[in-house]
């Protein structure tokens, strides 16, 4: 089963994709996650994509296109795989198409997370993470039980570069401008599946498996 998480920053798409990997057994793919490791490792595409990422902006399409291609050809994805937070624009989308087309595959479900726009604020700037084990809190939501630190694994948490109110909002707006369209795209295609974002990580757990099967 090969499934795309659509919907805004801080819509949960990587914490509902962690709990969905699991109950269907196909990897992540997550651009913004790869990206980062690219980052961290200061790559030449890694320090080409910072400067995209910290303004808020989407990096090239060249670039992501290029990381998605390798990567939905690894062996772990034979059996299926869940994109996440890729396509992020109509080109993207199409190219995406394209290149299943050519190797064989398609999508078959579009996930779209909603949430309204004052809430995804909120969690975008109160999110932590942790630099250890990737578990992810929220200051208000989820706090660690002790600040700062992770209660897992008691690894240091941190926020995100891009996670501060003025990239929050140009990223918010770069999803109105660029990637809303692609509601409409998968609509037309018959693959979109709506889920309300707002609630409890469990209930929004089982909406979305109600509507995979
Ligand atoms: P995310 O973790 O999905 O919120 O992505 C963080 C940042 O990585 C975004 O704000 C973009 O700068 C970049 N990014 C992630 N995925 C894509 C993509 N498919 N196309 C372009 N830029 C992306």
């Amino acid at each position: 089963m090969n499934i795309i998480l659509l919907g805004p920053p801080g819509a949960g798409k990587g914490t509902q994709a962690k709990r969905l990997i699991e109950r269907y057994g196909i990897p992540q793919i997550s651009t913004g996650d790869m990206l980062r490791a690219a980052v961290a490792e200061k790559t030449p595409l890694g320090l080409e994509a910072k400067k995209y990422m910290d303004a808020g902006q989407l990096v090239p399409d060249s670039v992501v296109i290029g990381l998605v291609k390798e990567r939905i050809q690894k062996d772990d994805c034979k059996k299926g795989y869940m994109l996440d937070g890729f396509p992020r624009n109509v080109s993207q989308a199409e190219t995406l198409d394209r290149m299943l087309n050519e190797l064989g595959q398609k999508i078959d479900h579009v996930v779209c997370i909603e949430v309204p726009e004052d809430e995804l604020i909120q969690r975008l700037t109160g999110r932590r993470t942790c630099r250890q084990c990737g578990a992810g809190f929220h200051v208000m939501f989820d706090p660690p039980k002790q600040e700062g630190l992770c209660d897992k694994c008691g690894g240091e948490l941190y926020q995100r570069d891009d996670d501060n109110v003025q990239t929050v909002t140009s990223r918010l707006k770069v999803y109105k401008d660029q990637t809303e369209p692609l509601i409409a795209y998968y609509e037309k295609q018959g693959k979109l599946r709506r889920i309300d974002g707002l609630g409890s990580i469990d209930e929004i757990f089982n909406r979305i498996v109600a509507v995979l099967g």
